[in-house]
């Protein structure tokens, strides 16, 4: 099952979360049908924004990627119990040329956007230009700039040479301010170990040896741990609800039209399909 750790290590000046995903990661592969490029790029933006969620206590927490290159763009979507659900926005990127070699060169040039819910009345917002489009790197660098929190970020998938998922996971260490350099030298050197963290993660396992792997030898103290899963939690009535917010004239156009209207949940790809007399007559009621 994943799940996510919470830890400390160097007596308390360093946090690092870690998790497995690999359930959560296969359940968007086979919802979207993804294709593998696709599948590394939303597997590590699901892992990294179920951390973030935790981490940052939100009661939901979006992590969205925005580009013209051949993605298009990720959204996904977590709140702070390891729930989180996302999708590409344009999966059929093969079109785009056969020397496609990294999620990179699919998001390049974009934006990395994150909005956290804290239950106030604005969510809090935040933007920046991508590094690499790795998205690992991206993260670390959100961090580190708009947050002022030294950061490391690390995220991976693992396949088999058919194809199939067989790991996924990553962390997140963040220095408390005032950190010896001694130290952030030493983690320096610590993350390069995990350079291929895709195979390390099909290796140990679990988030517990992978926290181990880093700091074993560093005071390390686990302090939280929660599960992860791939979870929409749409329905019938709430995705008419958004088909009710969207053009009321268009609608109302579509649903003379034809005799069923189906609608798509773009996070976890379920159809739903309506009766068009049922929407006529809701638009009559809002109208009313
Ligand atoms: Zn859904």
């Amino acid at each position: 099952m994943d799940s996510i750790l919470k830890a400390m290590a160097y007596d308390k000046k360093v946090r690092v979360y870690a998790a497995l995903s690999t359930d959560t990661v296969n359940q968007a592969i086979k919802k979207h049908n993804l294709n593998l490029l696709s599948a590394m790029a939303l597997g590590r933006l699901l892992t990294a924004t179920a951390m973030m969620s935790y981490m940052t206590k939100s009661e939901s927490l979006a992590v969205s990627i925005s580009t013209d290159a051949a993605l298009k763009g990720l959204t996904a979507i977590a709140d702070e119990k390891g729930l989180v659900k996302g999708y590409v926005h344009n999966n059929d990127y093969t079109t785009y040329g056969e020397d496609i070699s990294s999620v990179g060169q699919l998001l390049m040039p974009g934006k990395l956007m994150i909005s956290r819910d804290m239950g106030l009345k604005e969510p809090y917002t935040g933007i920046i230009p991508l590094v690499t489009g790795e998205i690992a790197e991206d993260i670390a660098k959100y961090f580190t700039d708009s947050e002022q929190t030294p950061t490391a970020c690390a995220l991976g998938t693992y396949f088999d040479e058919k194809g199939r998922l067989l790991a996924a996971g990553g962390y997140i260490i963040q220095v408390m301010p005032g950190t010896d350099d001694s130290i952030l030298k030493e983690l320096e050197q610590r993350v390069s170990l995990t350079e291929n963290i895709s195979k390390l993660i099909y290796d140990l396992q679990t988030p517990k040896n992978l926290l181990d792997f880093l700091f074993s030898d560093r005071n390390l103290e686990v302090t939280g741990t929660e599960k992860m899963a791939f979870y929409c939690g749409c329905s019938k009535d709430k995705i008419m609800e958004k088909l009710l917010t969207i053009d009321k004239k268009q609608l109302q156009q579509v649903a003379k039209e034809q005799s069923e209207i189906e609608a798509v949940c773009p996070y976890c790809n379920n159809h739903y399909l309506y009766n068009s007399d049922d929407i006529l007559k809701l638009l009559k009621d809002i109208e009313s």
